[in-house]
């Protein structure tokens, strides 16, 4: 059984992007909308000779009114299957209300989690990561998902112990 992978965020974050550099594919949807992503959607990854299966979720915690249930419903089944989730956020956004829903949420349902700081690409990560640790989730990890900054290094401490 190969390990489940799943990415969480607000829309816009990156988490399309990482999955595409993870499944080294282009089958996500990528754009500057947010929400383009509507529903979860499964590729294989493969890092040092391990496989493993991540699934791209829609947005949750959506700051305005318009939030739909439908990928939220998606999501929640991610989590559901996941051995590890990474929550996704954006460095250049900082730290926003939406993600602090994400966290909460996140901690209620007690599984492994990761924040990534995307977008980070040309920061220290130490500088990048400093206002995420506000979410509760432990250390950050900063990446550039477009530019591919730092992705391997968070492949090897994920599967560290996975
Ligand atoms: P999603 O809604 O979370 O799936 O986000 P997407 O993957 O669709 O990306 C949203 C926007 O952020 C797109 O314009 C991406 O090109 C851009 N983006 C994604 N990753 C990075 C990154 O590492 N750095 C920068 N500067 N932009 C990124
Ligand atoms: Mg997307």
């Amino acid at each position: 059984v190969l390990p489940v992978i799943a990415l969480v965020g607000r829309p816009n974050v990156g988490k399309s992007t990482l999955f595409n550099r993870l499944t080294r594919s282009r089958d996500a949807l990528v754009a500057d909308q947010p929400g383009v992503t509507r529903d979860r959607q499964y590729g294989f990854g493969a890092h040092a000779g391990r496989r493993f299966i991540v699934v791209d979720t829609g947005g949750i915690g959506q700051d305005d009114e318009d939030i739909d249930t439908r990928a939220l419903a998606q999501t929640d089944a991610a989590l559901e299957e996941a051995d590890l989730v990474l929550m996704v956020v954006d460095y250049r956004q900082g730290l926003m209300a939406g993600d602090e829903a994400i966290a909460d949420r996140l901690r209620r349902n007690g599984q492994r989690v990761l924040v990534v700081v995307n977008k980070s690409e040309g920061q220290a990560s130490v500088s990048a990561n400093a206002e995420f640790h506000a979410l509760g989730l432990g250390e950050p990890w900063a990446i550039s998902a477009e530019h591919g900054d730092r992705v391997g290094l968070l492949l090897d401490h994920v599967f560290a112990d996975l």
